[in-house]
């Protein structure tokens, strides 16, 4: 939750000033890199942007007094708004002003990137008290040629195949949408940092969609090593988890994280690939195709607060972020542990008595469960099925199984298959 309250201030967009504070802080926590793609730069089929920045906004009204105000709330001005500086009447204003006529205290958070124009958001009662007459409007912003900015973190196992794991940081003032999924992924790679694993994990902090593409134009020759991710938003609010497959739908990683959410004994929804939502429509491109899938917990566009002032610092809580990291650390343990052997004395069930690995006492026996996860990886392990896979047949929890085969792998009769 620190990370959500640091960052939270901070105005973000898909370039600029704000987004590289924002990239510096996790830098600072997790040793990620800072990485600058040039203004023009072609990326697939679209070009990287100008640099947007901006020091102050405002309309005054005719006694001087700040009605709308970017230093009060960054949401208050559409973001990369080209700068403006004159007197309007409130009507040439309103063309100009954004409200949520049904929710007439909630700010609108709005974007004009690759339109040039400027506007102001403010919420439907902020309007109405809006009287008739003269309004001095500043938007004090640069549209220029720079760079994109987004931030990368390896956290290298053994083997060079890797998950990718991927979050925005382009929303301003946005608590659920951007900053959870940006915090759950710190917290993800500090306790990744600490263990020896299998497989690496790409972390890729970057602006919603050309940030996402710049990265994947400009690294095509990884490609082959992924082999499966997430994006992760929207993970600190208090609804059930969500989960959305990729394209490719029965991946690993969907496996692993469906397997997860079934045995967490919490309400939880899964949903097919779409091509909409967050980043995995660009990992699931039909010319990228890698097995991306998207972990939230509200869906986007689907909540009240999405894209409003009130997804603020009260939308989401410590122990909804610890949940939800608590989730992907599971799905870690799986995608850790999803070996597939070859059992090495297939012809009859070896005797497992004599290996001290079987409960010897006919009947009667007091780990059935145990001699049952022995029973079902030998018979399964003919190099074609992973554990995860012989948990979905056997319905033996898969740390059981995990343990079974580390014993058998241990007394010679299982042989890694790569
Ligand atoms: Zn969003």
């Amino acid at each position: 939750m620190d990370a959500v309250t640091a960052l939270f201030p901070i105005c973000r967009s898909i370039t600029g000033n704000g987004l590289r504070q924002t990239l510096s802080y996790i830098k600072k926590h997790i040793g990620s890199d800072i990485i600058e793609v040039a203004s023009g730069t072609q990326v697939f089929d679209w070009v990287v942007p100008d640099e947007w920045n901006i020091t102050d906004a405002y309309v005054k009204n005719a006694d001087g007094v700040r009605v709308i105000d970017f230093q009060e709330s960054n949401l208050s001005v559409v973001n990369f708004s080209e700068p403006v500086h004159g007197s309007f009447s409130l009507e040439e204003l309103r063309n100009h002003l954004h409200t949520i006529p049904d929710q007439p205290n909630a700010v609108p958070y709005v974007t004009s990137y690759y339109k040039r124009t400027w506007g102001f958001c403010l919420s439907t009662n902020t309007l109405k008290a809006l009287e008739d007459g003269a309004y001095d409007v500043h938007i004090d912003s640069t549209i220029e040629p720079g760079s994109l900015s987004y931030g990368e973190l390896l956290v290298k196992g053994s083997s060079n195949r890797e998950i990718l794991i991927s979050c925005h940081c382009c929303h301003p003032s946005l608590a659920n949408d951007n900053l959870s999924g940006i915090t759950v992924a710190m917290a993800l790679a500090k306790s990744l940092q600490k263990m020896d694993t299998k497989l690496s994990y790409r972390f890729l902090f970057l602006p919603g969609t050309i940030g996402a593409i710049t990265w994947l134009a400009t690294h095509t020759e990884l490609l082959p090593n992924i082999v499966g991710g997430l994006t992760l938003a929207n993970l600190g609010d208090s609804a059930f988890f969500n989960y959305k497959r990729s394209r490719q739908g029965d991946s690993q990683v969907d496996q692993a994280f469906e397997y997860v959410l079934q045995s967490s004994g919490k309400r939880f929804g899964i949903r097919d690939f779409s091509p909409y939502g967050y980043d995995e429509r660009q990992y699931c491109s039909p010319g990228i195709n890698l097995a991306v899938g998207s972990f939230t917990r509200s869906v986007h566009g689907t909540f009240d607060e999405y894209h409003t002032s009130n997804d603020n610092l009260s939308f989401v809580s410590e122990d909804n972020l610890e949940q939800s990291l608590s989730i992907l650390e599971q799905v870690v343990f799986v995608l850790e542990n999803d070996d597939t052997y070859m059992n090495m004395s297939p012809m009859g069930e070896p005797q497992l008595g004599k290996r001290g690995l079987y409960s010897e006492m006919g009947g009667y026996s007091s780990h059935p469960d145990q001699n049952m996860a022995y029973l079902w990886v030998l018979n399964m392990s003919d190099g074609n099925n992973s554990l995860l896979q012989i948990s979905r047949k056997s319905g033996i929890e898969f740390r059981a199984l995990v343990e079974a085969s580390s014993r058998l792998l241990d007394a010679g009769l299982l042989e890694a298959v790569k």
